[in-house]
């Protein structure tokens, strides 16, 4: 893998992946910008909390682009793009229109392949490791900045999640401060040590899932997938690696190696779902990664305790019906789930490539 790190014509990073090592990359950026100018500001809610990023400068971003205006395509001739490059293999740059920025953390694209039509799951291995090898590198460079405590890699796929740009890509957010799902987690690994005597709670939960097996979908020999037992969404999925680790950095290469196969097979599944003959299934992929910032607030957890896992989930839960996030899930965050985790997790078994 070789890396290439430059600077767009306004001053923001961006990094070519290439898998071989002899390609050169010294395409400047001919585009005339000016400097951004972000506003983003983290404001705490006294009542809950948490913390919520107000970012008005987001409100003029590109918004579903012609497919020969995406900013996401190499360059080629006078159509200038976000990768000045006339070819790439991965490439990721700081977002344009950043949520968090400055002091307020760092936001970040993901550009999975050049090819404006394919998706993650239409991705050679090949191509899927480096992408798992651009996310590691970035949570370790992002982790060194002083204003990151957390680095969050993910992908909003299909127009249903919001997504505005057609091009298969993905996003990293670096937050300043330890997200609130992932302190929820860190309370329940506390309480959970305390109450055991010391156990584990991630590695309890996995074999667990492993000795019942009826939610498991899919196990390889590094990776296990499963529909977790109080799922939220439709479809769920939980991918852990069978060695708990608390990071990408710590990911062996075994895992590393058998990653791809299992994590395309899983998408491939997500696309069968409802039927071959329906449009691509909407997802959001999400890593789950121990934060880098101090974990005195949750007693006796150290980062070793976190296990790194990926959550992937659907919002359709029928075809052509979504699920919503209505009066009991955005007014009181209890989840209405009309799909029980065991016969989804059939479904997804049903789906498996011949
Ligand atoms: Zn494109």
């Amino acid at each position: 893998m070789k890396k290439t790190s430059t600077r767009l014509a306004d001053g923001r990073e961006l990094i070519y992946y290439d898998v071989r090592d002899d390609v050169v990359r010294d395409a400047a950026d001919r585009r005339p910008l000016d400097r951004t100018v972000t506003t983003s500001e983290i404001r705490r809610d006294p009542l809950l909390g948490d913390s919520v990023a107000i970012a008005s400068h987001r409100q003029g971003r590109t918004y579903h682009p012609p497919a020969d205006e995406c900013p996401l395509c190499p360059s080629e001739g006078d159509r200038l793009s976000e990768i000045p490059d006339s070819s790439y293999d991965v490439v990721v740059f700081e977002n344009r229109f950043p949520s968090l920025a400055g002091d307020s953390g760092r936001c970040e694209v993901v550009c999975f392949t050049s090819d404006h039509d394919q998706s993650f799951a239409d991705l050679t291995e090949e191509q899927a490791g480096l992408v798992l090898e651009a996310w590691t590198d970035r949570t370790a460079e992002l982790s060194h900045l002083d204003s990151v405590e957390q680095v969050f890699c993910f992908e909003n796929r299909g127009a249903e999640i919001g997504v505005t740009l057609g091009h298969p890509h993905g996003q990293i957010y670096a937050y300043p401060f330890t997200t609130p799902r992932t302190a929820l987690m860190l309370r329940s690994l506390a309480e959970h040590k305390e109450q055991t005597g010391g156990r584990n709670l991630f590695a309890d939960v996995v074999d667990k899932e492993l000795a019942e097996g009826s939610r498991v979908v899919l196990e390889g020999e590094h990776w296990v997938a499963f529909v977790p037992y109080a799922a939220h969404w439709p479809y769920e999925v939980h991918l852990y690696p069978k060695r708990q680790v608390p990071d990408l950095l710590a990911l062996d290469d075994a895992a590393r190696t058998e990653f791809p196969q299992v994590y395309l097979e899983l998408l491939r599944r997500f696309d069968r779902i409802f039927g071959e003959d329906q449009p691509a299934t909407p997802y959001i992929a999400a890593w789950h990664q121990a934060p880098f910032g101090t974990l005195d607030a949750f007693d006796g957890v150290t980062r070793d305790d976190f296990a790194l896992h990926l959550e992937l989930f659907t919002i359709r839960r029928t075809s052509g019906k979504l699920k919503f996030l209505a009066g009991s899930e955005s007014g009181m965050s209890v989840f209405i789930n009309d799909v029980p985790p065991e016969a989804a997790a059939a479904r997804l078994r049903e789906v498996a490539s011949k």
